[in-house]
């Protein structure tokens, strides 16, 4: 079976969480599975391999996971975008809108140097504020985004639009 079509079975619908009328998408079960957990790195490695990509930058918090395994199977550093006041040093910060509410992301704003190439990663794309927030305070450090990678798409909510141009990747699309 395809990557594709087996995630499609695997990650599951839970309608209204975290608040009604938002159908979450539940990716908890591909990291129970060390065969379908591998499947997902191995072609996010191989979508990347060969790119000029310094490191990886995983969004809070299911970013941080396939972020981190990510950067295992590429050798790369990873560095952290987090919810407010969760980092301890000298932050750059960036507010956007939500599917539901509104957040603010930070990053270490020594975490990058100007001119690194980086790949973003999050588990899911919906209305994209969370990803283009993340994009602003990559190149707000004055580093390039090579990608910007997801497990999951929901195209209906027309997230790229907000992306701007900037290569997007994801592995499903519902
Ligand atoms: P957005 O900023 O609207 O693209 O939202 C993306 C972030 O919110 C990601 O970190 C997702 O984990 C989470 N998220 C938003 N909508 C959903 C959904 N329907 N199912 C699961 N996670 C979601």
């Amino acid at each position: 079976m395809s990557l594709e079509q087996h995630l499609k079975e695997t990650i599951l619908d839970v309608p209204d969480f975290p608040i009604a009328g938002i159908v979450f998408k539940d990716i908890t079960p591909i990291l129970h599975d060390a065969e379908t957990l591998a499947r997902v790195i191995e072609a996010l490695a191989a979508r990347y391999e060969g790119e000029r990509i310094s490191r990886i930058v995983g969004i809070e918090s299911r970013g941080f996971i396939f972020g981190t395994a990510l950067a295992l199977a590429m050798k790369k550093g990873v560095v952290l975008v987090r919810k407010p006041g969760k980092l301890p040093r000298a932050t750059r910060s960036v507010s956007y809108a939500l599917e539901y509410g509104t957040d603010t992301l930070e990053i270490h704003a020594d975490a990058l140097e100007a001119g690194e190439r980086v790949l973003i990663i999050d588990d899911l794309l919906a209305t994209g504020g969370t990803a283009a927030a993340a994009c602003e305070l990559v190149e707000g450090l004055g580093a390039e985004i090579a990608g910007v990678a997801f497990v999951v798409e929901l195209s209906f909510l027309g997230g790229r639009a907000k992306l701007e141009g900037r290569p997007i990747h994801s592995l499903v699309t519902f």
